[in-house]
């Protein structure tokens, strides 16, 4: 099976100094992984004349599929089309069909007020060696370029741009280039146990899989997504080969298995409530109301999700959830009890069927020898059930918000499928 090589450079001195993140390559590289093109290489260099061409070079050395991302604004640093014209030896010359796509753009869709600016209409100026890839979301096209049987591809660096071409344009045309293999991927996904724990767990069936079959793992605040990626000449066989390899790994971590499917913690616990017909509350100090984004960025989370009350300041939690004063007086904000009461007092409030509550220290400041940074408690309720979790983490702000959203998630799911 021949291995078809891509590399792939992003262009811009925002991508050096770390104020833009380079996602455009991770988009990049998933959409070819699923076609069965194999990225080797991710190279960014800045908006430099000398470093795109060496860049140019050496990855048209490497690889047979070279994708280029940046550079191809309206603006003086953005060099990459009179760069690319002269590299593979052409003119620029003005594409009509660009140039009607241009002013339909800022006419009828942008409708800036005033004429085109010469720097905009330039954006329809083309090399006349390459093939126009039509970017029906903005004004700059993409260009594709042949050179010694390699083939170039140069998109617009705006996310949503690139997005478009790479989906419409560029992968319909690499399927007819390329006779692919057929990349097959299983995932899984486990919470509530370290890395190290799972390979215990994995660690006679890893090196027994045959060499064409990879296990990848990646760690993700709390869970650990499990892949299996197979390759083979054939897209049903690779699949039918693999099944038996990706059921015996989703037996051997059972117990922490959240779902075998490519999918949020908070997409598989709206998946089971909207089965159940069940409804959900949330009680918010510590996360903020984080819990309850995570939720409701899930399309059509209305079915199943009441809301939630950030109840960060005490009087909150007293005044609008009926936590007794009391208990904040004697036990904390932070402590089962306060958890629990948040909890109840969120289910008789929204009147839900279930009801979710956190309550912890995420730091830097706020530790007491008793409850050091990292305390958290969480809450889940019905009408006859309670429980309650303890977590101790050890983390920066961000990340323990993070965590605790996701152990409270899982930590719902599990209290869910008990009650069932
Ligand atoms: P350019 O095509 O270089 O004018 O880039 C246009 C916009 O896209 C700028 O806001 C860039 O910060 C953004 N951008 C460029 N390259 C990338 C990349 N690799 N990942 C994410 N955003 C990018
Ligand atoms: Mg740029």
């Amino acid at each position: 099976m021949t291995t078809i090589n891509a590399s792939i450079i992003t262009i811009g001195d925002e991508l050096l100094i770390g104020q833009t993140i380079d996602t455009n390559s991770a988009f990049i590289a998933q959409e070819l992984n699923k076609t069965g093109i194999w990225v080797h290489r991710r190279v960014a260099v800045g908006d430099v004349y000398a470093d795109i061409r060496l860049a140019l070079d050496e990855e048209g050395s490497r690889s047979d599929i070279i994708i280029i991302t940046g550079g191809l604004g309206p603006t003086a640093d953005d060099i990459t089309k009179p760069l690319l014209c002269e590299y593979f030896g052409g003119k620029l010359v003005v594409n009509e069909k660009v140039l009607a796509h241009v002013k339909h753009l800022f006419e009828k869709v942008f409708r800036r007020p005033g004429p085109i600016l010469e720097r905009n209409l330039k954006q329809a100026e083309v090399p006349d060696v390459c093939t126009v890839l039509h970017n029906a979301r903005g004004t700059a096209p993409g260009m594709l370029f042949k050179k010694d049987g390699k083939i170039f591809i140069s998109l617009p660096g705006v996310p949503h741009e690139m997005k478009g071409l790479m989906t419409n344009e560029v992968i319909p045309r690499l399927q007819e280039a390329f006779t692919m293999p057929a990349v097959v991927h299983q995932t899984a996904f486990t919470a509530g146990q370290g890395e190290s724990q799972i390979a215990e767990l994995l660690k006679d069936f890893e090196p027994a899989l045959p060499p064409h079959i990879k296990l990848a793992y990646l760690p993700n605040y709390g869970m650990v997504k499990l892949r299996l990626t197979s390759r083979g000449e054939n897209k049903e066989e690779t699949e039918k080969e693999l099944a038996p390899y990706f059921d015996r790994l989703q037996e051997l971590v059972k117990d922490f298995l959240v779902t075998n499917k490519d999918e949020t913690l908070e997409q598989v616990v709206g998946h089971l409530l909207k089965m159940k017909g069940k409804t959900l509350a949330t009680a918010e100090s510590c996360t903020g109301g984080y819990i309850a984004h995570l939720i409701t960025s899930i399309p059509g989370s209305s079915a199943y999700f009441n809301g939630t009350v950030v109840s960060y300041a005490n009087t909150i939690k007293e005044n609008v959830l009926g936590v007794k004063h009391d208990t904040l007086e004697t036990a904390g904000a932070v402590s089962e009890e306060t958890v629990l009461q948040m909890a109840k007092g969120a289910l008789e409030l929204m009147n839900t069927d279930y009801a979710l509550a956190t309550s912890g220290i995420m730091g830097p400041d706020g530790g007491t020898p008793e409850k050091p940074v990292g305390t958290v408690w969480i809450a889940a309720v019905t009408k006859e059930r309670t429980e309650t979790l303890q977590l101790h983490l050890r983390f920066d702000r961000q990340r323990n918000i993070m965590l605790t959203a996701n152990a409270a998630l899982n930590f719902l799911r599990r209290f869910i499928l008990a009650n069932s």
